[in-house]
């Protein structure tokens, strides 16, 4: 069965921030789609999303030529493209060190990223950060990504609920970035692809001024793609939008 991809991203500033740190990506001829949110002072955080996601981008292209030599061992219990997606966001995160190695005023910009890449029914999906992945599929919603901040870290103990989390003033902690620590631990985890299954990407100026319920019915509204995204920013921003919010969405149907 081929699979027919329907896909719409949509990034808006908010209405708090002077300007948009978050970056998007849809690539539907390789099958990637991408979504950081950059950090750091003087638009600096500007420059560490979209050089991330170029150089993920660049490096699937590349590597899509299945006869392509891999940089990395790849991981026995992953598929290649998943393994290609992970090396990506490994180079991404050495870029983004090298360009504050090569200018010192970038020092402390970083970004998160997460990235689906799709192979015949299998997607995978990668992320560092709090920029998540959701899976709409049969009236549910399923988040596929865990948050790497502090507050999850609270939440997996126990200290936190998940709703307490979302308005904590410590939210917008990240643990794992690109161009954070020396290395970095990118998640990688596949997922398979079904005709009627929604995807959805998105940085936390969605998550954290919207709960997953909220979300959910958003979302599974039936509604073309290029519709879903514009609804759950519009709903983001009616609830403050104290951030920038970016979203894509992919619509899986049977070709
Ligand atoms: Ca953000």
């Amino acid at each position: 069965m081929r699979l027919r991809i329907r896909s719409c991203g949509l990034s808006d500033r908010g209405l708090a921030r002077s300007h948009n740190e978050d970056c998007l990506e849809l690539d539907p001829e390789h099958q990637l789609y991408l979504v950081a949110d950059g950090m750091g002072g003087h638009r600096h955080g500007e420059i560490a999303s979209r050089l991330a996601v170029d150089t993920i981008r660049r490096f699937v292209v590349t590597s899509s030529d299945r006869d392509a030599t891999l940089p990395f061992v790849p991981e026995p219990d992953f598929e290649r493209h998943s393994n290609v997606l992970k090396m990506a966001f490994r180079i991404a995160h050495d870029n983004v060190l090298w360009a504050i190695h090569n200018d010192r005023r970038l020092f402390g910009m970083g970004t998160t990223v997460v990235g689906l890449l799709l192979a015949g029914d299998l997607a995978a999906i990668a992320h560092v950060g709090d920029s998540r992945a959701y899976r709409l599929r049969g009236g549910e919603l399923e988040l596929l990504t865990a948050d790497h901040t502090w507050v999850n870290e609270q939440v997996v103990a126990g200290n936190l609920s998940g709703d307490q989390a979302r308005v904590h003033p410590l939210k917008n902690v990240v643990t794992r970035a690109l161009g954070g620590d020396k290395d970095v631990d990118v998640d990688l985890r596949e997922v398979d692809v079904a005709p009627g299954d929604l995807f959805l990407l998105c940085s936390d100026g969605l998550t954290t001024m919207l709960s997953d319920d909220e979300i959910h019915r958003s979302a599974d509204s039936g509604a073309p793609v290029e519709d879903i995204c514009k609804t759950l920013i519009a709903a983001a921003n009616a609830r403050g939008g104290h951030d920038n919010v970016t979203v894509v969405a992919l619509q899986v149907d049977e070709e």
